[in-house]
């Protein structure tokens, strides 16, 4: 069976959940072997190897952490040419698609971003993505090369699957340009203590609706009360209600959650871009007219700032 490279994407060894989705869907297509980089790169086998990965290549160097994604490329370069696989699968994220695109210019391939499913095709994967705000849906296929495909968060579940995941050592040599752009500082953002906007399995956002910064503390109670993320659309952020981390849709980030609650939003193609994927949608909006109840699963009209404390309220009662 071929052999399916799956870029890791972890923080000290912490694997994160879009990894462990991709490791879902390289064993549709052949043999996952994953390729773990930088600090804590060996600690991340167990985990993959809970998941299906039958080896895990490891290197650890600063680098990885001291300059921006070139010495990753150099590495899925290396692993590439180790492994000759039937593809390579790299989570989209924005550093995942930098490092997708640079290895496709390398090593002469094809590229497929924001897949949101992949199957077996006769002459290889065959990718499919959401395209145009969503409004239709596309399948190809890398005609050219070892097909590089990143991959939407949350475009499939999380399966227990154990594999050997034997970790090997993997020889990279860095090029020239591999430290050409130097890290100076890191700030991380301070913690919410919520999930990932992307990775979050329930969304609940916020729109002009919610009239006011202030207002979002409901949004906020909403969310907690689910153990969600908090989204906003980009009305809510161009009035300086919510930071643009936080915007979903065409311009912001693109989700993909189990459950999405849009409160407050009237659903303009732009939003939609970002959301419209989510498996269960919810909407709470004054207006019965507004075009998000188009798409919803479930529409409450009302007002958000009677709804939304109510709801609140009963789940926390459960
Ligand atoms: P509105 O469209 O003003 O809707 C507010 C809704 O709240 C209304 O439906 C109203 O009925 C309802 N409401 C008001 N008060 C209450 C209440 N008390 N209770 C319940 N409901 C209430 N938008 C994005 O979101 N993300 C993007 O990434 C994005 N990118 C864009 C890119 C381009 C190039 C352009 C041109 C636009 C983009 N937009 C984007 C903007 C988009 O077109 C809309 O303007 C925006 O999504 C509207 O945000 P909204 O739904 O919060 O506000």
């Amino acid at each position: 069976m071929a052999e399916v490279l799956v870029y890791v994407d972890h923080v000290d060894g912490a694997v994160r959940k879009s990894t462990l989705e991709l490791l879902t869907l390289a064993r549709r297509i052949g043999e996952p072997v994953a390729v773990a980089l930088g600090n804590g790169a060996a600690d991340t086998a167990a985990t993959l190897a809970e998941h299906g990965a039958v080896k895990v290549l490891t290197h650890e160097a600063a680098e990885y952490a001291d300059y921006l994604v070139v010495p990753k490329v150099d590495a899925l370069q290396a692993a590439v040419e180790a492994v000759s696989p039937a593809a390579v699968l790299v989570p989209s994220s924005a550093e995942g698609k930098e490092v997708a695109a640079r290895l496709a210019l390398r090593i002469g391939s094809g590229i497929t971003t924001d897949a949101v499913d992949l199957e077996v095709g006769d002459e290889g994967p065959v990718a499919t993505q959401s395209v145009f705000a969503a409004s239709f849906t596309t399948k190809s296929r890398v005609s050219k090369g070892t097909p590089v495909i990143t991959v939407k968060p949350n475009s499939a579940a999380v399966e227990a699957a154990p594999a050997a995941g034997a970790v090997e050592a993997l020889a990279v040599t860095f090029s020239v340009q591999a430290t050409g752009t130097k890290v100076t500082a890191r700030t991380p953002r301070e913690s919410t203590g919520r999930p990932e906007l992307t990775e979050a399995a329930i969304v609940v956002s916020g729109g002009r609706g919610v009239n006011g910064a202030e207002n979002f503390a409901i949004i906020e109670a909403l969310a907690d009360s689910l153990g969600a993320a908090v989204g906003a659309s980009r009305a809510a952020v161009d009035a300086g209600w919510y930071p643009h981390t936080s915007q979903i849709g065409q311009t912001g980030k693109s989700v993909s959650p189990q459950l999405y609650i849009a409160s407050g939003i009237s659903g303009a193609i732009q939003h939609r871009a970002g959301m419209q994927t989510s498996k269960t949608i919810v909407a709470i909006n004054k207006d019965a007219e507004a075009p998000i109840f188009d798409l919803v699963d479930y529409g409450v009209v009302g007002d958000l700032f009677d709804v939304v404390p109510q709801l609140t309220e009963e789940i926390k009662t459960r």
